[in-house]
């Protein structure tokens, strides 16, 4: 029951990315007990608009019965497969084939993985494993941006630029260095596009001539950031950054861990912000989270010096239990099959453009919000003390952690993100306009509660 349920996690469950100890001190979290399409409903007996599809990753809904059926069918004609050297089986090699066809640059070779973080660590060590093999061992600096999200092992917590994850880690390692983040309500207020443009690529080049561009290996990014605060870069960002990076033969790895599979109204986001990068990660959308299930793709010119690298180095000496899961693979290949079958990139796109209508119907006067950002069905609205100044409100004071509470007593499912006091909307694409309104709408009155509250 209810009661049982919520006390057995507050005793026993080791929350990810919680104050510690705050549930024992606070009382247990909400109980989610079943969800379909965009809803979710509690052991309580309210039901909720998962305005954030989970953690930007159910892209085609919950309860989807075609993927289920995959997995089940999966699990009982081949449960488990590994890819180590003599073995492989066959939704894999579809997947691969499947990824391969669509990706948004020549790519050459998948490797699986688990999760976003595992496969961002895999394509630092893809990167090394190039430079040694180049006979260029000193190029092993990757370079990440401030807000940047890649997720939490030693590695990929270290490339992302968010102070909370380093704090109490000894993070992140020395030879990973951040660039500025394309955020223009705290870098670029008042800039032009190409002034802005113009002051990332300096920051940048600053890095690589501080450093010595022959100690750095690969910068990594995602197409539209997420985690820290669904940034959006202005025209021209990408294109500028790239032939930087090309002049001082340092690879590109697209984090699209989020962007990938329709997010951004396009299948990849690189196409969307017109990136062309050596490595692809892609993870969360590959199975709409029905598995965990992370890939890494490769170029050829990589893949071309890492088969090089066999006579030096032997066997490639990495790769997972859970590499090429079957049962992942079969989930991955229906939630593909259900993004083509129901058109639903296109949808994320004409839903996102609902989205962005509302939020600035709704929010491009309001005192608190300083900024909406967004792109295809991915937006955000940035909570601030002054708009004018700009200004953002003093942490302490938890505005949007606030503002995401007071929604959810309204059955809204929104995200504070922990860079500053943004806002995350990243619905499953099935949902429908009258749905995107009243997330809007209930987020409104959120934000109008909390207002009222700071002003008394
Ligand atoms: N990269 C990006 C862009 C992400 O948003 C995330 C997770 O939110 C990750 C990597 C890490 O993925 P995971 O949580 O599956 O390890």
């Amino acid at each position: 029951n209810a009661s049982l349920l919520s006390d057995l996690d507050r005793q026993h469950v080791f929350h990810p990315f919680t104050a510690l100890g705050s549930h024992e001190r606070d009382g247990a979290p909400i109980v989610m007990t079943h969800a379909e399409g965009v809803m979710m409903h509690d052991s309580q007996g309210r039901d909720y608009i998962d305005a954030m599809a989970g953690l930007w990753c159910v892209n085609v809904g919950y309860g989807r019965e075609e993927i289920a059926n995959a997995m089940r069918d999966q699990a009982m004609e081949l449960s488990y497969c590994h890819a180590f050297s003599s073995m492989a089986s066959d939704k894999p090699a579809i997947l691969a084939g499947r990824l391969i066809e669509m990706a948004p640059v020549p790519m050459s070779k998948v490797f699986f993985g688990n999760s976003g973080s595992d496969a961002n660590d895999t394509q630092a060590k893809l990167v090394w494993y190039y430079n040694n093999v180049r006979g260029k061992p000193a190029k092993k600096k990757i370079i990440a941006r401030q807000r940047g999200y890649h997720g939490v092992t030693v590695m990929s917590a270290g490339m992302t630029g968010l102070p909370g994850l380093h704090a109490g880690f000894d993070l992140p390692l020395s030879f990973i260095k951040h660039t500025m983040a394309p955020h223009r309500l705290w870098e670029g207020h008042g800039l032009s596009d190409a002034e802005f443009v113009a002051k990332l690529v300096d920051d940048l080049e600053q890095l690589i001539a501080r450093e010595g561009a022959d100690t750095i290996g690969a910068m990594i990014m995602e197409p539209v950031m997420g985690a820290g605060g669904v940034i959006v870069p202005p025209q021209g960002y990408y294109e500028a950054i790239q032939s930087v990076l090309d002049r001082h033969d340092i690879l590109l790895i697209a984090d699209e861990v989020i962007c990938g599979f329709g997010r951004l109204g396009s299948m990849f986001g690189c196409q969307a912000m017109g990136m062309k990068p050596d490595l692809i990660t892609v993870a969360k959308g590959l199975t709409s989270a029905y598995f965990p299930l992370s890939a890494c793709m490769v170029s050829d010119k990589v893949w071309q010096v890492l088969v090089a690298g066999g006579d030096r180095f032997g066997a490639f000496g990495h790769g997972y239990t859970y590499s090429s899961h079957p049962v992942g693979a079969a989930a991955a290949l229906a939630s593909l099959d259900l993004l083509e079958k129901e058109n639903l990139v296109e949808q994320a796109g004409r839903r996102g453009e609902h989205l962005h209508r509302r939020l600035q119907a709704a929010f491009a006067d309001h005192p608190l919000v300083g900024e909406i950002r967004g792109f295809g069905l991915i937006g955000a609205i940035e909570l601030v003390a002054d708009r004018d100044a700009p200004k953002a409100f003093d942490p302490a004071l938890k505005v949007a952690p606030r503002i995401v509470s007071a929604a959810r007593d309204r059955g809204i499912i929104s995200r504070a993100l922990p860079a500053s006091d943004s806002l995350a909307f990243s619905p499953p694409f099935v949902i429908t306009e009258a749905q995107i309104d009243r997330v809007v709408e209930g987020v409104r009155e959120a934000v109008d509660e909390v207002a009222a509250e700071l002003k008394a």
